[in-house]
């Protein structure tokens, strides 16, 4: 793959860099890209099928049936039971995945959790699993090659920035690049959930600054500010997630001063979906 460009971005009066790892792939971009990179290293051969679970509207589900799409490689989803609206969208990384080949199997609530335990001692060679949200530390391998990237193009900042769900990309991220400041914030839980699905991958090195958000948000849920915020960066030229982006943002705005490359982590394909659930919440007024 190419390397992938860093462009400007000039928001409320401050100079960002971006790296525009969105531009990758439409459905296998930004960080999911890079936390696949090994498999996607992976001869077709080496492998038939690909097991993963979690939420039906995760952009690492549809990097992932890309990704097997491209390979050949039979995809299996697990995920709780999803309503018949879901199912019936024609729409989003749901729908997406569908037309990809995805395998979509739900399994009872009472029964989740035992079973995704026991996907693991049961695999045959062939059968790779993914944990949620692509949380393996397997996801080292691409971010050394996003790292190496970034000492190469020798950008004109000395802090990095990126979102986080499970923290992986964050965490590999700045223990790839120690003469790096790498910000990040949580998207999923507060800053004790993050620090806890960090630490289970690997200790949490010093250059890493979580910023707590000055407000609670919840994940997925609709707020008029992260809309705002999104808009406000599509007029700058660049569209970015409507999940994990705004808080990543927002708490850069809040909260730093100094030069900062932000690595844009894609997620674009799901703002279709996010954008049509906006279009129903009512605005409060200004
Ligand atoms: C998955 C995802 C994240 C979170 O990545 P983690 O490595 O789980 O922290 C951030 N931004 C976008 C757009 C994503 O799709």
């Amino acid at each position: 793959m190419k390397t992938t460009p860093i462009s400007e971005l000039f928001l409320d009066g401050r100079k960002f860099l971006v790296k525009r790892d969105e531009l990758i792939d439409p459905y296998l971009a930004g960080n999911k890209y890079r936390k696949l990179y090994i498999l996607l290293q992976t001869p077709k051969l080496h492998l038939n099928k690909i097991i993963s679970y979690g939420g039906t509207q995760s952009n690492a589900m549809l990097a992932i049936a890309k990704m097997c799409h491209d390979k050949g490689w039979e995809f299996v989803y697990y995920t709780k039971p999803i309503s018949k609206t879901q199912k019936e969208q024609t729409i989003g990384n749901y729908f997406h995945a569908l037309r990809l080949g995805m395998w979509h199997v739900e399994i009872e609530y009472e029964k989740y959790k035992d079973f995704i335990a026991s996907l693991r001692p049961n695999l045959d060679e062939k059968t790779f699993i993914i944990d949620q949200g692509g949380a393996v530390v397997e996801a080292d391998e691409g971010l050394c090659v996003l790292a190496d990237e970034i000492r190469e193009q020798n950008p004109h900042a000395k802090a990095l920035a990126t979102p986080s769900g499970t923290g992986t990309t964050a965490l590999y991220l700045a223990l790839n690049l120690p003469e790096y400041k790498v910000y990040t914030t949580p998207s999923i839980g507060d800053v004790d959930y993050l620090k806890k699905q960090m630490a289970a991958l690997h200790p949490i090195p010093k250059n890493l600054i979580i910023l707590k958000p000055e407000k609670k948000y919840h994940f997925a849920k609709l707020y008029p500010e992260f809309l705002e915020i999104y808009k406000k960066l599509l007029a700058c030229g660049i569209e970015f997630d409507l999940l994990y982006a705004p808080g990543m943002w927002k708490a850069l705005l809040e909260q730093t001063t100094e030069d900062i490359l932000y690595i844009h982590s894609g997620g674009v394909s799901g703002n279709e979906s996010m954008l049509k659930r906006y279009e129903k919440f009512n605005l409060p007024p200004k």
